[in-house]
């Protein structure tokens, strides 16, 4: 079941949480480029009696949230509800450890996401820009001791005694904590350059978790992602999965400690996306597969290198190539272009999402964790 346009998952239809604020470049920046998708769609929705008012607001500089952020506890237990095993990306349009959430709250957010787990099978994807609270919260005994107990109160609550699947459920519910995180929760960081992935990164290395990732968008510049490559291990892991091997991942002294289950890059889409540059994408897949890391490539956004506009522009483009340090804007005509779009050359043409597509020299890089399909 596909419900969702992000292309790594599979669901992004739950949204407990309403509100969210700026806390990096890749949020947008004050009144210039780019953007949180989440925030304008807010914003849309903002007038009083729609779903988003008092959480975001239409301003002169564009859209803008309030600062308010809520759980909507109606929207709670949404995917219990879902028969069909799918992936989910939780709060898609929020950031699940924004620090005006008690960390009470998002325990009975994460016991939520543990019996989706248990009882249909679902996989449940995060992601936050806040990898600092992320690893305090789940380092934390006592946030699993809440976790656990509310966990074991929902499977209690949807357990029908005459349904073996969630009668089983409950019975090999499991007791998690930070030495144990439960299987079927993805957690990921999002970072959009080399300063703020520098930062989250012994974060995220450190956050308990059955699976970690990246997500490098919109990617606003090269990076160097440190990782080892695969014949700097030397640790033995015959018969090694990815879910529930928490216990078994690499360890210090291991250069490949940390290192990441899966990687995501793109770019921005958006009447005020920035460009990516071929370069720093083609990098990140090249760091990744020395490493053997899965690659995802989701979208270029707004902007593609030629080799993915296809056919000659039939209208002025906008066009950007960059030098020094920055991009420079210009326009091609159709006359101009009559050969084709050059690959690299300019290096991006503003073609729009949908055409711009997600191909990366040629091919999808579709890579998942642990090899799921
Ligand atoms: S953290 Fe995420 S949801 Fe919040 S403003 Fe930034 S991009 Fe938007």
């Amino acid at each position: 079941m596909t419900v969702s346009k992000i292309e790594w998952t599979d669901r992004s239809d739950w949204n407990p949480i309403r509100g969210c604020t700026r806390v990096s470049p890749g949020c947008g920046g004050p009144g210039k480029h780019g953007g949180c998708y989440a925030e304008a769609i807010a914003a849309r929705f903002s007038d009083p009696g729609q779903p988003f008012h008092g959480f975001a607001e239409r301003t002169s500089s564009g859209p803008r949230w309030t600062g308010k952020v809520e759980v909507q506890w109606d929207r709670l237990t949404a995917p219990l509800g879902w028969r069909k095993p799918a992936r989910i990306f939780a709060s898609s349009m929020a950031d699940w450890f924004h620090e005006a959430l008690p960390a009470a709250e998002i325990a009975s957010l994460f016991a939520v996401a543990v019996a989706a787990v248990h009882l249909r099978g679902h996989t449940i994807q995060i992601l936050t820009k806040r990898a600092d609270r992320m690893r305090e919260i789940l380092e934390s005994e006592a946030f699993w001791g809440q976790v656990n107990a509310e966990a074991g109160m929902h499977v209690m609550e949807r357990t029908d005694p005459l349904d073996r699947r969630w009668g089983d459920a409950r019975a090999t519910l499991e007791e998690y904590g930070p030495g144990k995180p439960p299987p079927g929760i993805w957690l990921g960081v999002s970072a959009e350059d080399q300063r703020r992935y520098d930062e989250r990164r012994p974060q995220l290395e450190a956050t308990p978790a059955a699976v970690r990732f990246w997500s490098l968008e919109p990617l606003l510049g090269g990076l160097d992602l440190g990782l080892a490559d695969d014949d700097e291990c030397y640790c033995d892991f015959a018969g090694r999965g990815f879910f529930g091997s928490f216990d078994r991942r690499h360890a210090a002294p291991c250069p490949k400690a940390g290192q990441p289950d899966w990687v995501i890059a793109g770019g921005e889409s958006g009447p005020r996306a920035r460009p990516v540059h071929p370069d720093w994408a083609r990098s990140i897949r090249d760091q990744c597969a020395a490493a053997g890391v899965p690659f995802f490539f989701k979208q270029w956004g707004e902007w593609a290198p030629g080799e993915a506009c296809g056919a000659p522009p039939t209208r002025t483009e906008q066009t950007t190539t960059w030098w020094n340090e920055g991009w420079h804007f210009g326009t091609q005509t159709p006359a101009d272009g009559r050969n084709g779009h050059g690959d690299d050359e300019p290096d991006l043409y503003r073609v729009g999402k949908r055409r711009a597509g997600r191909t990366l020299d040629g091919r999808t890089h579709d890579g998942m964790p642990g090899g799921a399909a």
